[in-house]
């Protein structure tokens, strides 16, 4: 599989783009701004969307997107979530006040969107893809996902902090060849990110200290104020460590498997 990485970063600036990848051409990982350097053509061609969970860096252009697609005569994109991520979606974002309801429009029977609750810890067949929820430890209810085509497979974190399930979670169904996973405070903000659900360098590079050595690691999600300082941490502790992990950059195209 081919994963493009749209947007990499914890937040905005200059050339930043929100979390967002797309896979194949047609699977789209989390909808935040990265999305929108997509071609009409690019937004046209995707028909599943993977959201892990409901925050506005991971959701925000899925509203965006659903609106360019009006009219294009393309079949509905199906967004695939746990129900209370959905749930939140519907209520406070396409609300018919925030934004349309793009589940019901243009017509009820052939939506632009059509939501579609993952049932928890179940794999969901997509195309040649298997792909499993995976636990986060975040602010709100969150996942991440492997996503496996028989030849390579990959798993993003989504937002989570510190945790050992995730691994311990894909001891029981395969180590990925790629991990995607966020570290978006610096060591500074430990207590923090502790309470809000994030990575902090130490503790990233204490968690993939007992990754086998064959698990490509790319990190993501570094808040933009901090992001030099979270890099600088990262790169001495990864190499006190023994540990090997590199930064995923917006526009990067990792190929996995075949
Ligand atoms: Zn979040
Ligand atoms: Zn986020």
């Amino acid at each position: 599989m081919e994963l493009r990485a749209l947007g990499t970063s914890g937040g905005i600036g200059q050339g930043l783009r929100t979390t967002a990848f797309l896979v194949d051409g047609w699977l789209l990982v989390d909808a935040g701004s990265g999305v929108g350097d997509l071609t009409a053509a690019e937004l046209g061609g995707i028909r599943d969307v993977l959201l892990t969970h409901a925050h506005l860096d991971h959701t925000a252009y899925l509203g965006l997107m659903a609106d360019a697609r009006i009219g294009d005569g393309t079949p509905p994109i199906r967004v695939h979530a746990p129900a209370p991520t959905l749930d939140v979606l519907r209520e406070h974002l396409f609300n018919g006040v925030l934004w349309p309801d793009f589940t019901a429009i243009p017509t009820p029977q052939e939506p632009v969107l059509v939501f579609e609750p993952l049932p928890s810890a179940q794999a969901l067949i997509l195309g040649a893809f298997h792909i499993t929820p995976l636990p986060a430890r975040h602010s709100v209810p969150a996942v991440g996902y492997r996503i496996d085509d028989g030849s390579g497979s990959l798993v993003f974190s989504g937002d989570t902090g510190a945790s050992p399930a995730l691994r311990e979670r894909l001891e029981e169904l395969g180590m990925p060849d790629a991990l995607i996973i966020e570290c978006a405070f610096p060591d500074a903000l430990e207590s923090l990110a502790r309470q809000v659900g994030h990575y902090t360098p130490a503790q990233l590079v204490d968690e993939l200290r007992h990754w086998p050595a064959g698990v490509r690691v790319w990190v993501t999600h570094l808040k933009p104020g901090a992001a030099a300082r979270i890099e600088e941490e990262l790169r001495e502790q990864a190499a006190a460590a023994g540990v090997h992990c590199e930064l995923l950059r917006g526009g990067d195209v990792l190929q996995i498997g075949r």
